[in-house]
Order: C-alpha cells, then sequence, then structure tokens
C-alpha cells in the first residue's frame, strides 16, 4: 500500500540502477523542549520523520527506503509511519556513524546499486534536490549536497576574536549525501573505529572523489524550537501562504457551592456563590480552552490537564487557555475570533463584561476586537435556572497555515 502519489519517471533516469534512500533517525535527542526524541514532534499535524520518509517514498528516483531508529523507539516509530509500506527498521548504534553503517548493511542484500544517506530531521528535503543527487550519481561515486558560506567568518578564543578565516573554498554540507553503495560499504568499513562527521568525510579519507551539488537552504535540521516554526513557515510557503480555517466548539459545567470565590475569565466576580473544582473552576476559561483545542483536534483540556494531577489543584485556569494558544502559534496559526457565552441567572455578567474580555484578549494575546462575551439565563428553568451551577459555551476560530497538496494524503 502505497498512498503518496509517485512521480512520473523521468526519461534520463538509468532504470537499470536501484537506488535506495537510508534515513538515519537513530538521535534520542529532545532538545527542542520535549519529552519525545525530536523526530517524532509534531510539524502541522504530522511527525517531523514522517514527512521526511515521504519525501523520499513519494520520489520516482526511490525504489526502496530504508530507515534506522533508535532502540526503545519502535512504537513511536510504528505510530509515525502508519499507513505507509515500508520494510522493517533497522535498530541504530551509539553513534550515527555506527547507525549508518548498520543500515548500509541491511541494504547489502537487497539489489541497490546507490544509497542516498539522509538525516531524519531534514524534513523539508526536496524532490529537486533529491533529483539533483541521483542525477549526479549517473556519473560520480559520491555525491554531497553542499551550500556557500555567506558570512565571514572568524576564529575566537574566550570570547575573544583571534582571528579571521578566509570562507574561499568552504561550503555547507547537507544531506541526502549520494554513493555508489560498494565504495560507501568499502569506505564506512574502513573508518570503522574512527569518528568522522558524515559520510561523505568518509568517502573522502577511503579516497573517493566525491562531487557537490548546490544545496537547498529550505533543507535545515530542525533541531531547536525556532526551527519547527520556519518548518512551519516553509510549508506554509509552498502551500502558496494559504491559511486555512479551523472551528472549534467547547462546553462546560461547574456546580456553585459557598466558601469558594467565583472565578469567571480569569476575574475574580463578587458574588455569594463560587465554582466548586479541581482548579479554580472557572467554567469560561474551560469551555474557551475546549474551543481552542477542538480547533486544531487536540483533544480536550482534560487530555492536557487531568484533573487527577495534583499540579492543577486550585490553579488558575489562565494557564489552560495559555497553553491551547501556545498550541496554536506552535502550528504557525493564529486565533482569528472567539465567542463566549456565559449561562446563569446570577450574578449579573454584564457589568463586569468589558474586564472579560480584556482580560481575555490578554491571556490569548490577541485583540480586544475578536474576542466576543456574551450571557444569558435560562428563563429560571434547569440546573442554571436554579442557580445550582454555571454553565459555558463557546466558539473558537483559527487561521492555520494550509497543508501542500501533496503532503495532506495519508
Ligand atoms: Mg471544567
Amino acid at each position: 500500500m502505497n498512498p503518496l502519489p509517485r512521480q512520473p519517471t523521468t526519461p534520463e533516469r538509468q532504470d537499470t540502477m536501484r537506488t535506495a534512500a537510508l534515513i538515519v533517525a537513530a538521535g534520542r535527542g529532545t532538545r527542542l523542549g520535549a519529552d519525545t526524541p525530536k523526530q517524532y514532534l509534531d510539524l502541522l499535524g504530522k511527525p517531523l520523520l514522517r514527512r521526511t520518509i515521504e519525501a523520499f517514498v513519494s520520489h520516482a528516483g526511490i525504489d526502496h527506503v530504508q530507515t534506522v531508529i533508535g532502540a526503545g523507539q519502535e512504537n513511536l516509530y510504528r505510530a509515525a509511519t502508519l499507513g505507509l509500506d515500508l520494510p522493517p527498521p533497522v535498530i541504530g548504534g551509539d553513534t550515527r556513524q555506527e547507525s549508518v553503517a548498520l543500515g548500509l548493511a541491511a541494504l547489502a542484500g537487497t539489489g541497490t546499486d546507490r544509497v542516498l544517506i539522509h538525516d531524519g530531521a531534514r524534513a523539508l528535503v526536496s524532490a529537486e534536490l533529491v533529483s539533483r543527487v541521483c542525477r549526479a550519481l549517473d556519473d560520480h561515486p559520491a555525491v554531497l549536497p553542499a551550500l556557500p558560506v555567506v558570512d565571514s567568518l572568524r576564529r575566537v578564543d574566550n570570547d575573544q576574536v583571534s582571528g579571521v578565516q578566509d570562507r574561499t573554498g568552504l561550503v555547507r554540507a547537507q544531506t541526502p549525501q549520494g554513493f555508489h553503495l560498494d565504495a560507501i560499504l568499502a569506505a564506512h568499513r574502513r573508518a570503522t573505529g574512527q569518528e568522522m562527521t558524515d559520510d561523505a568525510a568518509i568517502a573522502v579519507a577511503a579516497g573517493l572523489p566525491v562531487t557537490t551539488v548546490p544545496g537547498d537552504e529550505d533543507n535545515f535540521k530542525i533541531t531547536v524550537q525556532e526551527d519547527l516554526a520556519r518548518a512551519e513557515a516553509v510549508l506554509a510557503l509552498r502551500a502558496g501562504g494559504m491559511m486555512e480555517t479551523r472551528t472549534g466548539s467547547g462546553f462546560d459545567v461547574h456546580r456553585l457551592v459557598t466558601g469558594r470565590p467565583l472565578m469567571l475569565c480569569g476575574l475574580a466576580i463578587p458574588h455569594s456563590h463560587g465554582l466548586a473544582g479541581h482548579s479554580d473552576a472557572d467554567v469560561a476559561l474551560h469551555a474557551l480552552t475546549d474551543a481552542i483545542l477542538g480547533a486544531i483536534a487536540a483533544g480536550d483540556i482534560g487530555d492536557h490537564f487531568p484533573p487527577t494531577d495534583e499540579r492543577w489543584r486550585g490553579v488558575g485556569s489562565d494557564i489552560f487557555l495559555r497553553y491551547a494558544a501556545g498550541l496554536v502559534r506552535l502550528r504557525s496559526g493564529r486565533i482569528t475570533s472567539i465567542d463566549l457565552t456565559i449561562i446563569c441567572e446570577a450574578p449579573k455578567v454584564k457589568p463586569h463584561r468589558e474586564a472579560m474580555r480584556t482580560r481575555v484578549a490578554d491571556i490569548l494575546e490577541i485583540d480586544l476586537d475578536r474576542v466576543s462575551i456574551k450571557a444569558t439565563t435560562t428563563e429560571r428553568l434547569g440546573f442554571t435556572g436554579r442557580a445550582e451551577g454555571i454553565a459555558a459555551q463557546a466558539v473558537a476560530t483559527v487561521a492555520l497555515p494550509a497543508e501542500p497538496a501533496t503532503l495532506t494524503s495519508r
């Protein structure tokens, strides 16, 4: 099963040659600040590694895709590659070099002639770059995509500039690095025990001529939080800068009791009763948080802040709302409007309405004119009518970068 459209085979391609992609994703690095290894983090609704794999699976010049993953990452990998037709992953070693060597060994018996070795964290690799490397392998045993060094270089010692580095003849190395399989297998065997920067360095050390092709500035390694935002911006641009609109709804109820302060929309409202709950029980902010989570299909408030977790006992619910807004920003999205209705017989909401709008706009970091807050009664009917509790319902509208058409099908 291969759900991705394949590009038509280009006529200049040497069809007798079998080309594999070896995607190395064995890193355990969690530098992006989450518990999940960075190659499994979400990039606009898909794990980063899945995007990397799809770039090769959907490329007509690639016949076989082999991944190398870290020990213990099998479940993450299975979830990330659901529905893709791939051979079982190779479990990597302690270093990237070892992981590549294990992956190459797995390719040895598959009839592969050429291999493109690629970093799993370079999720934005373009079809053009893959084609460029494949074409160059028709005439060269080793190919390195490279970018010029544009900034001038300085040598620094203890924060003091100690010299100038001539940038003539220097390039920035990227992946996928392409090789004739036999040649790179032999080079890797020779390099066993010596640590080298990358596969091109291993090839050079083995005396293999390595030619360069132009790299791609968008093909950067996604390693820190800012890279994720940049990657999302690149994907949005590829989609033509289009944004799509998502809508979510939220609803919540809390019981009115004596002896608790009443929190509504992040403000303490003077009243004879307050709302019961694990947190500050701000029913309005809970409905709003759920509406925003709903708009980005990110579950509900209980998934992110379980009421069984002691950390959230008595906390201000603005934390939950701020978190949901942060998730939207992480996806390069923005909240375009929210509309909240508070349903209660008492207290009167109207005198507090403008202060509530201001408070919510502050928490969400959006303009006041995007925040609507209304109130209604239920004509003394039902639990709200008997003043046993307060209900709130909310709608949130979110703009998210549109997906490039070729990457939306699963
Ligand atoms: Mg609640």
